[in-house]
């Protein structure tokens, strides 16, 4: 496995819609040796999700994984998934601020509104169908990785562009209030 390098804003990979993969191709040593290479640089750099187009990949992939992560310590866990081809369908008009970061984004962060209640359908790395639903701040974890396989970065979702910080300000100023509204999103959908 090997830590890639990590694409910045501005680099052209980050705004092309990302191609879907085949089966044929999923089943491949080098596709599956390039999603090892997507997990390994999500854990290195400590993200709670890593799309392929991040690390120069222009493909329909992203991972998700979220342990105890020391940048977004508020956020629930969530189990290691491989997602290709994700297709993502709101199933309420309820919006939720969330506060978000970005590998490809290095120290900002910006309140994107995120529907509270997706459905997510996609292959795992087998080629399985999953078929799911998410709620509450691991729904808004999903719409920003998704995000990336259309060309798009949370800033393009951020509608008040004052809520724009850096990390070190928003852990001064923004943090505990924005905690408070995660910890009451978690309380109520229980992720
Ligand atoms: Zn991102």
């Amino acid at each position: 496995m090997t830590i890639r390098k990590i694409a910045h804003l501005g680099h052209p990979v980050l705004r092309q819609v990302a191609r879907p993969v085949t089966r044929e191709e999923l089943a491949t040593p080098e596709m599956q040796r390039f999603i090892d290479d997507l997990v390994e640089t999500m854990r290195d750099a400590n993200g709670a999700g890593l799309a392929a187009p991040q690390i120069y990949e222009s493909v329909r992939i992203c991972a998700l994984e979220v342990k105890k992560n020391p940048r977004y310590p508020y956020k629930p866990d969530i189990p290691l998934t491989i997602a290709v081809n994700p297709v993502i369908e709101s199933l309420t008009d309820e919006r939720f601020d969330n506060y978000e970061g970005c590998l490809s984004v290095p120290n900002f962060r910006g309140v994107a509104p995120r529907s509270t209640q997706i459905r997510v359908r996609y292959w795992d790395r087998h080629g399985l169908e999953v078929d799911t639903v998410v709620k509450g701040l691991t729904a808004g974890t999903w719409q920003h990785e998704c995000d990336h396989l259309d060309g798009k970065v949370f800033l393009d979702r951020v509608v008040d562009t004052s809520t724009l910080t850096t990390w070190a300000e928003f852990e001064r100023y923004h943090m505990a209030d924005f905690v408070e509204r995660a910890k009451a999103l978690v309380a109520r959908y229980g992720s």
